[in-house]
């Protein structure tokens, strides 16, 4: 069951009408994706592997290394030796935006600041080829572990895992490119078959998301360098984690909004936003409801 105040929220939001539409995504079992590990593999072994195995797939329009899965679940993937040897990644399409709008660079000083799983960080690290210092900070303990597990396998060798609280990361640090994938509420990904979501999903979990996401961004914009970029993403479609968060940066710091703008983004199915050059993708069998803005520090 949604809990009642979010489908207010919702509707407070987006109308009836997509509201209708969000839950509707919220209730579809969603397609298997995963994405092709570039430090280890390359789509075309991808491919004949899973023709190989008679697993029917789709390619991704804005992400040539990403496979839609038609016929299989995730299980009969992680079967595969491409999954086994960290070949591929399995990951959800929305999650694979933010590094990818963020647009790595080689050589460069690279902070994740929210990190574990590391899915993420991973991907950045094949977008450079393992050519840049990439920080990946997580502060808790099991999912440091997981991080440094994922990116053992996938063979990220350009990653140095800081396990700590990014809020409390040193002034004297500073990066070329900052990505925020920031801890939310998770409101574009609910499960409505899960019993306790009810007891789960609480107006104060929403609230403490926004005093973490609030300082966090605050501190990822004082270790940015200076006419450089950032990321800020969440697994949230909720305005009050999302656009709130932006306006009160962009009115606390001298910071300007980029415009998310390439060739495949309207393919992606998209709610509205409040700030234009932000970028809410909808939740449907196939994405993960999202959001993700780019800022540059002036
Ligand atoms: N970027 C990850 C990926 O793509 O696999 C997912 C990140 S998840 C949305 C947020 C992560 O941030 C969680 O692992 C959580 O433990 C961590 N986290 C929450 N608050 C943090 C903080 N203040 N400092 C560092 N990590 C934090």
């Amino acid at each position: 069951m949604i809990p009642k105040f979010l489908i207010e929220k919702l509707e407070g939001q987006y109308g009836e009408e997509l509201s209708k539409k969000v839950i509707e995504g919220y209730s579809v079992e969603r397609k298997v994706t995963f994405r092709v590990n570039t430090l280890k593999s390359n789509k075309d072994k991808v491919e004949k592997v899973l023709n190989e195995n008679g697993i029917v797939y789709k390619k991704v329009p804005f992400y040539e290394d990403a496979f839609i899965i038609e016929n299989v679940r995730e299980n009969k993937i992680r079967e595969l030796d491409i999954y086994k040897n960290g070949e591929i990644y399995l990951q959800s399409l929305s999650s694979m935006l933010p590094p990818i709008i963020l647009k790595p660079k080689e050589d460069l000083d690279i902070l994740d600041m929210a990190a574990a799983p590391g899915g993420k960080t991973t991907q950045i690290a094949a977008l450079v080829g393992n050519k840049a210092r990439i920080t990946a900070v997580e502060m808790n303990k099991i999912r440091a572990e997981k991080l440094k597990y994922n990116l053992e396998k996938q063979g990220a060798t350009c990653v140095y895992v800081m396990e700590q609280d990014a809020r409390r990361i040193d002034d004297f640090f500073s990066f070329d490119e900052i990505l925020l994938d920031a801890p939310c509420s998770g409101s574009g990904t609910l499960n409505i078959k899960d019993s306790k979501l009810e007891k789960t999903f609480t107006k104060e979990l929403i609230k403490k998301s926004v005093k973490s996401q609030t300082a966090l961004l605050r501190k990822a914009i004082n270790i940015l360098k200076k006419g450089s970029e950032m990321v800020y993403s969440t697994c949230s479609i909720l305005q009050e984690e999302n656009e709130n968060i932006i306006e009160n940066i962009l009115k606390t710091n001298k910071v300007e909004i980029v415009d998310i703008d390439f060739k495949e983004i309207s393919e992606l199915p998209k709610l509205p936003t409040k700030i234009e050059g932000t970028l809410c993708v909808m939740p449907n069998e196939e994405y993960e409801g999202f959001f993700v803005a780019k800022l540059k520090k002036l």
